[in-house]
């Protein structure tokens, strides 16, 4: 049996360091707003080399706040991939603005740079940016747009810890990132918690209120805030698993190359090119008969899993928002899409068996 993941396999090998933090944690007695989460945000934000990182509860609610920090009216237009998970799309609606969805790639799977400024209307005040999978988007054609039309730049970087693009780490080229630690990504809590990281003092004081109720000063509330905080457990393992990043994203690329040397050319593989690194969050392949090649690994006992099976125009909850819009690339990628078995906790010989059983299908 090959999972497609498995999280306690995966954790492992930080056990002894993790019961340490927590031991720790229950002798300090200091759960929430502390020590831990200060520690892990100079940590996040050094490794980034920007000024600030702010600790929040998770990836969706890290958009949503860092979308309300820009200051923006309702109702103004930001331009989202269709070829994303629905989180990007739902922290648009949220803030009460509006997704307007471009198509990807059919190569990278990340948005279409040659077809933003087609998007663009006096009331675009934003591009919202999502490295997919774990490759970082074609970065110098969006940046160009975005200081033609004076839009501002949010990356979400749920996928893509660790990823670059021409040696720059994602989450470095716009105002804002966000990031998820879902326990999944690739670098994952033991829960939920996010981030947005930031340069500018504005923004990090809008983050800082918008996660503690408004308040950054017990009981003087300055603005309508939530409670989106990252408590100090957390961070606490977080902060173990940070100094592994590096080492977690390189056994990733290890694997991938497995895949990408040993494949049949009867599967569209993920590109790869010398201005990425990419971090294989997700690595995917995409062959027409999908579903039964998925039936025929799982009777071999091979994991695998469809990101996504359905696109986000076409989810129930997206009626009044995205009908009646046609995103056939999207669709394309949603109904051939396979993501294979490649995460730190696999080893080499698991990928060559099911390099294997792929080229014996
Ligand atoms: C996981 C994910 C999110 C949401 O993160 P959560 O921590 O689960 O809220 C947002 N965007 C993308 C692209 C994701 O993969």
């Amino acid at each position: 049996m090959i999972p497609y993941e498995s999280l306690s396999r995966l954790n492992h090998p930080f056990e002894d360091e993790f019961r340490k933090k927590f031991d720790e944690f229950l002798e300090k007695g200091h759960y929430i707003l502390g020590p831990e989460l200060e520690k892990f945000e100079q940590e996040f934000a050094a490794y980034h080399h920007v000024k600030y990182c702010t600790g929040v509860s998770n990836g969706l609610d890290a958009l949503i706040l860092a979308l309300k920090s820009f200051g923006l009216p309702e109702g103004s237009e930001i331009i989202v991939p269709s070829n994303t998970y629905i989180a990007t799309i739902l922290a648009v609606v949220a803030c009460r603005m509006k997704p307007v969805l471009v198509e990807p790639t059919i190569r990278s799977y990340n948005i279409d740079p040659t077809k933003i400024e087609a998007a663009v209307t006096p009331l675009t005040k934003a591009i919202l940016v999502v490295h997919l999978y774990g490759k970082v988007c074609d970065m110098d054609p969006i940046l160009e747009i975005k200081k033609k039309h004076n839009l501002y730049l949010l990356e979400d970087c749920a996928q893509a810890h660790g990823a670059t693009y021409k040696n720059r780490l994602a989450g470095t080229f716009g105002e804002m990132s966000a990031f998820s630690f879902y326990p999944t990504k690739n670098l994952g809590a033991l829960g939920d918690a996010g981030a947005v990281l930031c340069n500018e003092e504005g923004y990090r004081s809008s983050l800082l209120h918008l996660r503690n109720y408004g308040s950054n000063k017990k009981y003087y509330n300055d603005v309508i805030g939530f409670n989106n905080r990252l408590d100090e457990l957390q961070a606490s393992l977080l902060s173990v698993k940070l100094n592994y990043l590096n080492q977690m994203n390189n056994h990733r690329n290890k694997l991938a190359d497995l895949y990408l040397n040993g494949l049949s050319s009867r599967y569209i593989l993920p590109l790869k090119d010398a201005d990425h690194y990419d971090v294989y969050h997700i690595f995917n392949i995409r062959f027409p008969q999908r579903d039964r090649l998925q039936k025929y690994l799982q009777d071999k006992g091979i994991g695998t899993v469809i990101h996504y099976p359905v696109p986000p125009q076409r989810q129930k909850a997206m009626a009044g928002i995205l009908d009646g819009q046609e995103f056939p690339i999207a669709d394309e990628i949603h109904q051939t899409t396979l993501s294979l078995p490649c995460s730190f906790c696999h080893k080499e010989e698991e990928i060559r068996e099911v390099i294997k059983a792929l080229n014996e299908f």
